[in-house]
């Protein structure tokens, strides 16, 4: 994408994420990554609303500034993300409201309620708190950006990023829908999972489709550990890089299939002898 494209849409991105209310005041940030590897990024301290095209910053990728204009101290959860994902061309980070709720309750958006989430969006993990504009957020964030399309951060807010600006910005906007619908089916009653046989079904149709590649696989999160979909590499159930989800994660126990139905025998003394 060329420099002048690329600033008009951050400018659109920009409005949309104020007119949503994804963001306030002067929270929240947007880049793209140029052809050339310059990255085009929102200024520090100015609401995303009312953001002109000739105020952006232009860095490069190690947030070095290449024009007079100074990034948002935000910039290096995006040098992060572009230098974990190479294919990826933009991020959004924002603090909307329903998705930075799970982030505040210690929650990540994991729960396997809509399909076409399923489909697209995959499960966005919560990354443990780091101060803002420090190392300490990154490295919170490290390990689940290669998985991931989008991220929450704990007592922060969400980041999403994609091939280009509009799909990072529909990956935000994905993840804060999900977030309301998930909160008002928690006020009606409580939302109902698929089952891993729709959730198999699903993870076939996104792999096919190219939504989500086999990457999608080794979330972190979340409800493949349900289903027998294999992960890969093993990272999935090594989960050695995912951190612990601080308060709803606290002694939680992943089982196969089999070995719950076994459990759940035991207890019941339904095997022979028990
Ligand atoms: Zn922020």
């Amino acid at each position: 994408m060329d420099e002048q494209t690329a600033r008009r849409e951050i400018v659109r991105v920009g409005k949309l994420m104020y007119e949503r209310s994804y963001v306030v005041s002067s929270d929240g940030n947007i880049s793209v990554r140029l052809d050339d590897g310059r990255v085009l990024a929102t200024p520090t301290q100015t609401g995303k609303g009312r953001m002109t095209e000739d105020m952006l910053a232009v860095t490069d990728l190690e947030g070095k500034p290449l024009n007079d204009r100074r990034a948002s101290s935000e910039l290096a959860m995006h040098l992060l993300i572009y230098r974990e994902r190479p294919e990826v061309r933009a991020v959004c980070h924002a603090h909307p409201p329903h998705g930075s709720a799970f982030a505040v309750a210690g929650l990540a958006i994991d729960k396997p309620i809509l399909s076409e989430v399923i489909l697209t969006l995959g499960c966005v993990p919560l990354a443990e708190y780091g101060t803002p504009s420090t190392d300490e957020l990154t490295e919170k964030m490290r390990p689940l950006v290669k998985n991931h399309h989008a991220l929450l951060m704990a007592n922060h807010g969400a980041v999403a990023y994609g091939a280009d600006l509009w799909q990072a910005f529909d990956r935000l906007e994905t993840l804060e829908h999900t977030a309301k619908i998930a909160i008002l089916a928690r006020v009606l009653g409580g939302a109902r999972d698929l089952p891993p046989e729709s959730i198999e079904k699903l993870i076939d149709i996104r792999e096919r489709a190219g939504y989500l590649d086999e990457r999608g696989r080794c979330q972190a999160c979340g409800y493949l550990h349900e289903t027998q979909v294999v992960c890969a590499t093993g990272e999935r159930d090594g989960r050695a890089t995912a951190p612990p989800a601080p308060s709803n994660g606290a002694g939680k126990i992943n089982l196969t299939r089999e070995e719950l139905i076994e459990l759940l025998s035991q207890a019941a003394g339904l095997r022979a002898g028990g």
